[in-house]
């Protein structure tokens, strides 16, 4: 059980899905904790996935990662980067996460007698999953349910939480409902009715919302607020809106803030509501909107760059790296496989080149092509995990004399396997929550570009992969002047390489875009796009 001073806020969402959910509920989080509250967060996914660890980015964008190596949803992501929480295994359950530990215990014989059934046993082992945030120390735990009111897999999700609301009481459990009030061009006006039927599904189901937050690209005018409050059963100063920001999703919470949503969360709570103290916050702001410096261009070389998602961390990383150097940036996402077509000019007049972390054969000579123009052009670059081992290859093709280097993971039987599986892989043939996951210490060279950038010896970071440099090629490559300056502390795993003869050339196994907050900066990325706004500045 929780302790009993820990309120809970459970976020719905209404109408259609990518409405921002994540982006709201972490800023609500961010309020909260800047009024001096300890915040924890947590994401309900109503999909038979154990995690998404083994679902294709088209599906569902990055899979972010934790500490603890849990693969989970990328509004974990908002969670950790707006409100400072820190997220762990119980910060994302899945339906079938639920139903394989209640399975497992049928199976145990620990219901034996009974018939195990959706009520109560799922929704008893969702509730479990909510209240397993409660930590002494935490005063206020959030949950977001992923999907939209009315969706069928949805529903064990939204009967658990209101039976904790009884459970719990109502002093203690506030409902939010995020809804869309779309604007219709033709009749040249918001529409409030898929909210107010949205609310009716969630009355259908015995939760009424204390609180609508409705996104919008337009200003709601009083008749909206009353409609609003009227149908979707709210009173009028809990209707809330949620317009599109203009500049960056870091507005969210200011926004939030101007109509006093925190005060009045707290007020429904019955707790004190302190200072708000959104200062820094406000400054990193102004930054991103009115930065002093240079414009820098940076390219992203992926394979899903039509789909923003897949890469979200990266992006705001590199936002971040911007805020630290004062930066204006201009990110150019470019498909990789157009490189292979022989078009490097789309790298022209680029600042800096990054290519990040993923999986299979597709698009990597193309990556290999913007490696080798960041290399030999003296431009920036940083590699993340696959981008590392693209760094590697590339290297051995063409400066150890290699040409038929390659990943065991692209080219099994391949001669010169330089990035090959690591051992205690072999006997892996599961696919989900297999990999090399969470955080693992890394100890840096004295000297390198990766210390500097890190000013310690000894760092920490997410992991996420099966394959590493093959240790048999690490002087071949090293002679050719990729320098392994971030080794595992038993000197056994190339964590880092970076290049000493180039402007900034770093690759790194680990995830540091997964660490990188705005307010604090991951070290890789903030030295990076210091690289980027010197070359800009060139
Ligand atoms: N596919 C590579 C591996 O498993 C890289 C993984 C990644 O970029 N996250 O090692």
């Amino acid at each position: 059980m929780p302790h009993n001073r820990c309120k809970f806020i459970f976020v719905t969402g209404g109408v259609v899905s990518s409405l921002g959910k994540g982006i709201t509920a972490a800023s609500i989080a961010l309020l909260l904790r800047q009024r001096g509250y300890t915040v924890t967060m947590q994401k309900l996914d109503p999909y038979l996935n154990i995690d998404p660890g083994t679902m294709s980015p088209y599906q569902h964008g990055e899979v972010y990662v934790t500490d603890d190596g849990t693969e989970a949803d990328l509004d974990l992501g908002h969670y950790e980067r707006f409100a400072g929480v820190s997220c762990n295994r119980n910060s994302n359950y899945t339906a079938g996460k639920i139903y394989s530990s209640v399975l497992a215990r049928e199976r145990e014989g620990g219901y034996l007698g009974s018939t195990v059934q959706v009520i109560p046993h799922i929704t008893d082992e969702i509730k479990k999953a909510v209240l397993s945030q409660a930590d002494e120390g935490i005063d206020i735990a959030i949950t977001e349910v992923g999907g939209t009111a009315g969706d069928i897999e949805g529903l064990p999700f939204l009967e658990a939480l209101r039976e904790l609301g009884q459970d719990l009481g109502r002093e203690n459990v506030l409902y939010i409902h995020l809804t869309l009030i779309p604007w219709l061009s033709a009749s040249r006006e918001l529409k409030t009715k898929p909210s107010q039927q949205s609310a009716s599904i969630l009355r259908n189901i015995g939760i009424i919302p204390d609180i609508l937050i409705c996104r919008t690209e337009r200003s709601l005018q009083e008749e909206h607020y009353n409609k609003l409050s009227m149908f979707c059963n709210v009173p009028l100063e809990a209707v809330i809106e949620e317009k599109d920001v203009e500049n960056s999703i870091y507005e969210v919470p200011v926004e939030l803030a101007e109509q006093k949503l925190d005060e009045l969360i707290l007020k429904r709570l019955k707790l004190p509501l302190n200072n708000l103290d959104l200062d820094d916050w406000k400054t990193m702001i102004s930054r991103i909107v009115h930065p002093s410096g240079p414009l820098v261009k940076i390219g992203v070389i992926g394979k899903y760059m039509g789909l923003r998602d897949a890469y979200k961390s990266i992006f705001e990383a590199l936002t971040h790296g911007g805020i630290s150097n004062d930066v204006a940036m201009e990110i150019k996402g470019i498909e990789s496989e157009d490189l292979e077509r022989g078009t490097t000019g789309v790298l022209e007049g680029l600042d800096g080149i990054l290519v990040p972390g993923g999986f299979g054969h597709r698009g990597i000579e193309g990556k290999l092509e913007a490696v080798r123009f960041a290399r030999e052009k003296n431009i920036p670059f940083l590699g993340i995990c696959l981008g590392m081992q693209c760094a590697v290859i590339e290297t051995a093709r063409h400066l150890v004399g290699l040409p038929d280097a390659n990943s065991s993971e692209f080219t099994p039987g391949c001669s010169h396997p330089v990035i090959h599986l690591m051992e205690e892989q072999n006997a892996v043939t599961d696919k989900g929550g297999t990999m090399r996951l969470g955080l693992y210490p890394c100890v840096l060279l004295d000297g390198s570009a990766a210390q500097s950038a890190y000013g310690s010896g000894r760092i920490s970071e997410r992991h996420r992969h099966r394959y590493e440099l093959n240790n048999e090629y690490r002087e071949r490559l090293e002679e050719a002047g990729l320098v392994c300056s971030g080794l595992s502390p038993d000197g056994d795993l190339v964590e880092i390489v970076e290049r000493p003869d180039h402007a900034w050339f770093v690759a790194c196994q680990f995830h540091p875009e997964f660490t990188s907050t705005p307010l604090k900066p991951n070290p890789l990325f903030r030295a990076f796009i210091g690289a980027t706004r010197e070359h800009a500045c060139e």
